[in-house]
């Protein structure tokens, strides 16, 4: 049998992973990358074959992987991993550079970046699994740590994109669901990014007090993580 929770025990950082076709731009948020050899340095990642940059980095055999921070802006994950480069310019807003493969580098929340050749990849069914040689690495902040799965699932309350290769589709996700209700009402779940809203935490960083239930933020208040509108939030009780 398959135990769902045996997989959360894996632990996994995040990361921006960009690359460049043409004049395209594009980059994601990944939690799978892994050095596989230190001579030569070559370092993994696992792609679903529907992100724009899975087929941006078969066309152009390189790639960027930018570690995140702990402390890394909502709005750089949420640019990245939960909009399509289909459908906008990802690096319009950010500050990046071009790396020496030609892969933009975001540097935005970024301590750390690599700069890689593909030098093999392997078909996994829904991903690719890409091979990179790093041709140039840097550490950009000595004192700041790098952003674990575990920090913004648990301290930040996001979850996987659904492309992700560790997402965890809803219906299995019940049974671990903790209730949530108290007498500030439910809690509400964005149903873009999976971002949840507890009335007793609020949002501090955008001036909402804890204790204030749901049906009291203003109008205007967006998901902190994705920007989705209030009206994209549904009831998790
Ligand atoms: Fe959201």
């Amino acid at each position: 049998m398959i135990d769902i929770k045996a997989f959360f025990k894996l632990t996994y950082g995040l990361y921006v992973i960009s690359s460049k076709s043409g004049d395209k731009l594009n980059g994601y948020v990944a939690n799978t990358a892994f050095q596989v050899t230190a001579e030569p340095p070559q370092i993994a990642i696992s792609c679903h074959k529907d992100n724009l940059t899975a087929k941006i980095i078969k066309e152009s055999k390189v790639f960027s992987i930018s570690v995140l921070e702990q402390d890394a802006d909502l709005g750089v994950i949420g640019n990245f991993g939960y909009n399509s480069g289909k459908d906008k310019d990802k690096f319009k807003n950010v500050k990046y550079k071009t790396g020496q493969t030609g892969a933009p580098i975001l540097l935005d929340s970024t301590i750390a970046y690599f700069d890689c050749e593909v030098v093999d990849s392997f078909d996994v069914d829904t991903h690719i699994l890409f091979i990179g040689k790093a041709v140039d690495s840097e550490l950009l902040d000595e004192s700041k740590l790098p952003l674990t799965y575990d920090y913004y699932h648990k301290e930040m309350k996001g979850k996987a994109p659904k492309n992700a290769p560790t997402y965890i589709k809803e219906e299995k996700m019940e049974e671990t669901k903790k209730e949530t209700t108290s007498n500030l009402g439910a809690s509400f779940e964005c149903t873009v990014c999976g971002y949840v809203y507890d009335p007793a935490e609020g949002d501090e960083a955008q001036g909402i007090p804890p204790g204030t239930p749901f049906a009291d933020l203003p109008d205007d208040w967006e998901c902190p993580i994705c920007a989705a509108a209030k009206s994209e939030f549904i009831s998790v009780n």
